[in-house]
């Protein structure tokens, strides 16, 4: 390739790489490729170089050569080692000034540490979350990128261009420095677990209560995407369960195994949320229902042995029954979100990140999983109070879980006494009746705590830490 003409370059030309890349060509951007093999990047070129200006390189140094100064290089390939061997040799080739962006799903902490060492190099290292999956990648996704605010000045433009639009407002904007980007793609990922363990108690509610059968629970799952409910989720659910398994001619969903897989986002956010002492109880039990579905010597063990004693109730009424689903699915999601928007407060406290947290909600309007009609509602509530301590405490949001309230009462307390398990309604509303009491037992744990530990405690009547000679006083 020729030296300095590129706009922008891409490493790792797997599928995420190849797409963006092809994003950025197809937006009219001028975009380096490169890969480690170049196998890949010959295939992008005999498949995809009519859509746009590309400019491949076998090697790393053609690669950064062709890239225009100051040079913005995106790495695509596998997270972890890989990422920093391909940071160090990138790192080598660059100039003061260059920037350096991970577009990966890489945990926020490494791109703290892989930032402040390429700062001590005069290089912009840009940790940048990137959501939408491989269609996302191609056609638009949320962008969601860390880093100073000299290196958005340079790349940010270009991301905009190509991310998701929404009412013509891109679906990116600079989230804060270092690690922010990667910060809050993490928390999108667990909101993404909260929400889909949601769904699939609403519908296993559907399955085992009313005994409806998938694809008419698809049918329920499609009108309510006409509602509130209405989001990129809850569409492909409804696809889904009208989906027919070519082998068998059975309900696709009924032919697969119920152990759901995970990645780790959803675990880095609630170790995250443990460290920063942030209660995000729905996407905690969401992440542990899916590590309850994949207990198998466990369940194996319980099936049939542990008793259930339920009761079967009578359900007078399907249609109020499916009413109050939805309402306990919106009640349940609020409150994930406002939980997740919690920790990205706790995180920007804790590390210094300036965070819109209303913009957070804007970007995620388009592109990505999560992508939802109801976000406009967290973006206008955060325009009415930017320093708002709980997102469930916004006049608008109070109001609507208020209209969900009994309906998801009903729902958690049938469930308890059904014996179907529903831990992220249930968490959701012991966290809404927690977060809203007068008063806590907590008090109890605090005088607990005095009592084995010398912990001491506060007074509800008088300033100060008491304690109590237990062994004396008693
Ligand atoms: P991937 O399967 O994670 O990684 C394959 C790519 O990494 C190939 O280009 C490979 O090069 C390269 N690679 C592996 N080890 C390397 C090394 N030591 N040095 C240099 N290159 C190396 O690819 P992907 O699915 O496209 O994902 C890329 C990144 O995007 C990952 O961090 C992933 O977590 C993130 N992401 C993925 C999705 C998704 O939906 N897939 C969504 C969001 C984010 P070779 O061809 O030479 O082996």
């Amino acid at each position: 390739s020729p030296a300095d003409v590129a706009d922008i370059g891409v490493t790792g030309m797997a599928v995420m790489g190849s797409n963006l890349a092809r994003n950025f060509a197809r937006n009219g951007f001028k975009v380096a490729i490169h890969n480690r093999s170049v196998g890949k990047t010959e295939t992008v070129m005999d498949n995809y170089a009519s859509e746009g200006e590309f400019y491949p390189s076998e090697s790393m140094a053609d690669f950064v050569a062709s890239l225009q100064k100051p040079r913005v290089a995106i790495i695509m390939v596998k997270a972890g080692k890989p990422t920093d061997a391909v940071i160090d040799e990138l790192a080598s080739l660059m100039e003061e000034g260059d920037i350096i962006v991970d577009a990966g799903n890489a945990l926020f902490g490494d791109t703290r540490r892989r930032e402040a060492a390429l700062r001590e190099k005069g290089l912009h290292f840009v940790g940048s979350g990137v959501s939408g999956g491989e269609e996302g990648a191609l056609n638009g996704p949320s962008i969601m990128p860390g880093g100073t605010k000299e290196s958005y000045d340079r790349l940010g433009p270009m991301f905009e261009k190509i991310s998701a639009h929404v009412d013509g407002v891109p679906c990116c904007t600079h989230v804060g420095a270092d690690g922010a980007g990667h910060f809050v793609k993490m928390v999108h990922n667990g909101i993404e677990y909260a929400d889909m363990q949601v769904i699939s108690e609403a519908y296993d509610m559907m399955s085992k209560a009313l005994g409806m059968g998938a694809s008419e629970i698809g049918d329920v799952f499609a009108e309510w995407n006409k509602g509130d409910l209405e989001s990129f989720l809850i569409e492909i659910t409804a696809e889904v369960l009208h989906h027919t398994d070519q082998t068998s001619g059975k309900p696709f969903v009924d032919v697969i195994l119920d152990r759901a897989a995970q990645k780790g986002t959803g675990a880095w956010t609630v170790q995250t949320a443990l460290d920063l002492g942030v209660p995000v109880t729905g996407i905690a039990e969401a992440t542990f229902a899916r590590s309850t579905s994949g207990s198998t010597p466990q369940r194996e063990a319980a099936r049939g042995v542990l008793k259930g004693e339920a009761q079967t109730l009578e359900i007078a009424d399907k249609a109020q029954f499916i009413d109050d689903l939805q309402k306990a699915l919106y009640a349940a999601k609020l409150v994930s979100y406002s939980q997740g928007f919690d920790e990205i407060a706790a995180g920007a406290k804790e590390y210094g990140w300036d965070i819109d947290l209303g913009a957070m909600a804007r970007i995620w309007r388009g592109g990505c999983i999560i992508r939802a009609r109801f976000l406009n509602r967290i973006t206008e509530a955060y325009e009415r109070d930017a320093n708002l301590p709980l997102l469930l405490a916004d006049a608008y949001f109070t109001e609507e879980i208020a209209k969900c309230i009994p309906a998801w009462r009903r729902i958690v307390a049938f469930a308890a006494a059904s014996g179907y398990p529903v831990p992220v309604f249930s968490s959701t509303l012991s966290y809404y009746d927690a977060v809203r009491a007068e008063r806590l037992p907590a008090a109890l744990v605090q005088a607990q705590r005095d009592y084995f530990g010398a912990h001491t405690y506060q007074r509800v009547d008088t300033e100060g830490t008491f304690h109590v000679e237990w062994t004396q006083d008693r």
